[in-house]
């Protein structure tokens, strides 16, 4: 573990281990990477392996591995939320009054035809607030939002500008505990942020309808708002995001040249203008600088 040589920064990297790291990964870490390095700041890798049911074995040490073999390596031991749950149950309970229990499935959630929300949540239309229908039994935990009016979040984005989403009509109400049982996404990153230290995030463009919800429990828990940044997602030819269902390829370098050509690609996404490296070491000094060059600190 090496010591942050500024105080105040913390960022991180949160990948979730569904498969190897791809292009469309690498930017993101990438991203999060340079900027805590370019505030001389503290950067965090914690594995986002909360849905077991998702989780690939092995996938999250073959992220690390290839992280480090691209001199990308976290400043404090790596946190995996599968070992956190104790956190975001002691979370849940202070919420305990926000939250109602809910016995809608998804058919019936999708039939109500309010719509997704950006990142594909289904628009909750509040059929459980006042309880649940008789005869039904709790499936999933969720978080009220407040009625039209008082539901607005706004929040800086340091690529995207101002950014406002209404809750009660863009999110619904959200699930907390999912019919699984495991803690929804929301919770655990809002939890690990806050208890980490997180003071900027920066991660893909498609969790940036995610964050009002996000800062919404944040201000729910007492917790600080980070600051955000939300980068490009890289697509494919279909314009679909990358990931593994969308048959993305994984990095794999084969030695130092091919880590440094892989990481030129995704600094090239991001349209870094960072001159050809002939090590590791240079790359990472000729990128910081493009980054400095490139985004508002
Ligand atoms: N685990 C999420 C992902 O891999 C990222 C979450 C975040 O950065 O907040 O897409």
């Amino acid at each position: 573990m090496s010591t942050p040589s500024t105080p105040g920064y913390v960022g991180r990297f949160a990948p979730s281990p569904t498969g190897p790291l791809h292009g469309g990964s690498l930017v993101a870490a990438l991203a999060s990477y340079l900027d805590a390095r370019a505030h001389d700041g503290t950067w965090l890798i914690r594995i986002e392996d909360i849905d077991e049911g998702r989780s690939v074995p092995g996938a999250a040490e073959e992220i690390l591995d290839l992280l480090q073999r691209l001199g990308m390596t976290s400043d404090r031991d790596v946190v995996w939320q599968s070992r956190r749950k104790h956190l975001y149950a002691a979370a849940y309970d202070r919420l305990a009054g926000h939250v109602y229990p809910c016995g809608c499935n998804r058919r019936e959630i999708a039939d109500s035809r309010l719509g997704f929300a950006p990142d594909g949540a289904a628009i909750y239309p509040g059929t459980c607030r006042h309880g649940l229908t008789p005869g039904r039994s709790p499936r999933s935990l969720r978080l009220r939002v407040p009625d039209a009016g008082e539901d607005v979040i706004t929040f800086h984005d340091r690529m995207a500008g101002t950014v406002t989403q209404r809750l009660a009509s863009e999110s619904g109400d959200f699930v907390l505990k999912r019919a699984d049982g495991y803690w929804a996404y929301q919770l655990a990153v809002v939890v690990d942020d806050a208890e980490q230290g997180v003071t900027e995030v920066v991660r893909g463009a498609d969790l940036l309808d995610s964050t009002p919800r996000q800062i919404f429990l944040q201000r729910l828990l007492g917790v600080p708002t980070p600051r955000y940044l939300h980068v490009p997602v890289v697509r494919n030819a279909a314009g679909e995001k990358l990931s593994k269902q969308t048959g993305a390829l994984a990095v794999r370098p084969g030695d130092e040249a091919g880590a440094v050509a892989a990481l030129r690609d995704a600094a090239g996404f991001l349209r870094l203008d960072v001159p050809p490296a002939g090590s590791l070491a240079e790359f990472w000094r000729l990128a910081v600088t493009a980054w400095k060059a490139s985004v508002a600190l």
